[in-house]
């Protein structure tokens, strides 16, 4: 059996050969303080976040696209491979997407840990690559192509020409950014405490960079969120608007924009002007906020087009892998293979 693994900061999915995507589950583990053992994993744990008590812990390894906690890791890869692998596992063949900015021994990690979970054998794709695979984009040709893959706990941004990564960048700033600063921009002027999952419920409900063409209605939409009142410790609830959470969103909307032009200005001349005339390909989940295709072309003068399914497309880039272990031997050429 051949497995392509997206291991995200906010969602992991599994790709098996000839079945296609076979797992789409959040990267959580619920822990026992005190046993190391998860009490539940991916979806089950996600339900759990901020409605623990205190003696359970929901982690996410990989929050900051490294990782924070091994243990958690492996036994995160290990449940959802046997989740998604039912019965016996010979001779099993792993291809692992990792965020670029991984350590060597960060990257020794996710071996070691996708072993454990029963791999003979293990590639590591960086993640920016098989983002562009999976958007379709001509990874092979002797031709710039730009893929800006927006997750839940970084941004990585990168050129891609003849199979290789020219440029890269990877920033901390991506959905769960956008989140915090719904939540700070909630205490701060409206004195209330609102939970992390619901910043992203108002996110994906109401969130924009711009405004969007056409859909003016949209604009005058407002999101009751539930939350604790700073001083008198009461709940309340509290209507916010679209314009109010634009504003809110913009200083990490900025920082995504800024490492875009940092990487195009550090890029080759002829790749960039590649760029210029084929377009940015946003991918990940982030791709979904609306109009931040609109405002990032606005700032950098470039079209700017949004990836099919943008959630999808690294564990597609890492299932086309999956599908020709050769042209894939041949592609990584300098990823290492683990033994
Ligand atoms: P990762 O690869 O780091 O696991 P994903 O590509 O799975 O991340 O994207 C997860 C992020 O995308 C989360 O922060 C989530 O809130 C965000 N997201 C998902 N859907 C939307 C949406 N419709 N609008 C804005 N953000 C979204
Ligand atoms: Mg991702």
């Amino acid at each position: 059996m051949d497995i392509g693994i997206d291991l995200g900061t906010a969602n992991t999915l599994l790709y098996a050969r000839g079945q296609g995507i076979v797992l789409n589950e959040p990267s959580v583990v619920a822990v026992k303080e005190g046993s190391r053992s998860a009490l539940a994993v991916g979806t089950e744990a996600k339900e759990t976040i901020g409605r623990t008590p205190g003696s359970i812990t929901a982690i996410r390894p990989l929050r900051d696209g490294v990782i924070s906690d091994y243990e958690a890791a492996e036994e995160m890869i290990r449940h959802f491979v046997r989740k998604a692998v039912k019965g016996r596992r010979p001779r099993t063949r792993m291809v692992v997407c990792v965020p670029s900015g991984v350590t060597p021994v960060e990257r020794r990690a996710i071996v070691h840990a996708s072993r454990s979970a029963g791999a003979r054998a293990v590639h590591l794709i960086e993640e920016p690559m098989a983002a562009a695979i999976g958007a379709g984009l001509p990874v092979s040709d002797p031709r710039g192509s730009m893929v800006v893959d927006i997750g839940g706990g970084t941004t990585e941004v990168a050129v891609i020409s003849l199979g290789g990564i020219v440029t890269a960048r990877s920033i901390r700033v991506g959905g769960d950014r956008l989140d915090a600063a719904i939540t700070d921009h909630v205490r701060k002027e409206h004195a209330l405490l609102i939970g992390e999952r619901t910043a992203e419920d108002v996110k994906v409900a109401i969130g924009s960079a711009w405004p969007v063409p056409g859909e003016e209605e949209r604009e005058r939409a407002t999101f009751t969120v539930r939350g604790r009142q700073r001083v008198s410790g009461l709940p309340r609830t509290l209507g916010l608007t679209v314009p109010e959470v634009r504003a809110a969103l913009d200083e990490p909307v900025e920082a995504i924009i800024a490492a875009v032009r940092t990487t195009l200005e550090e890029c080759p001349p002829e790749l960039s002007g590649d760029v210029m005339e084929h377009g940015i390909v946003l991918t990940g989940g982030g791709a979904l906020l609306p109009a931040l295709d609109l405002r990032l072309a606005s700032a950098t003068g470039i079209p700017v087009f949004v990836a099919d399914d943008p959630l999808d497309c690294v564990v597609l880039g890492s299932g086309r892998c999956v599908e020709d272990f050769d042209s894939l031997e041949r592609l990584l050429g300098r990823a290492e293979k683990g033994r």
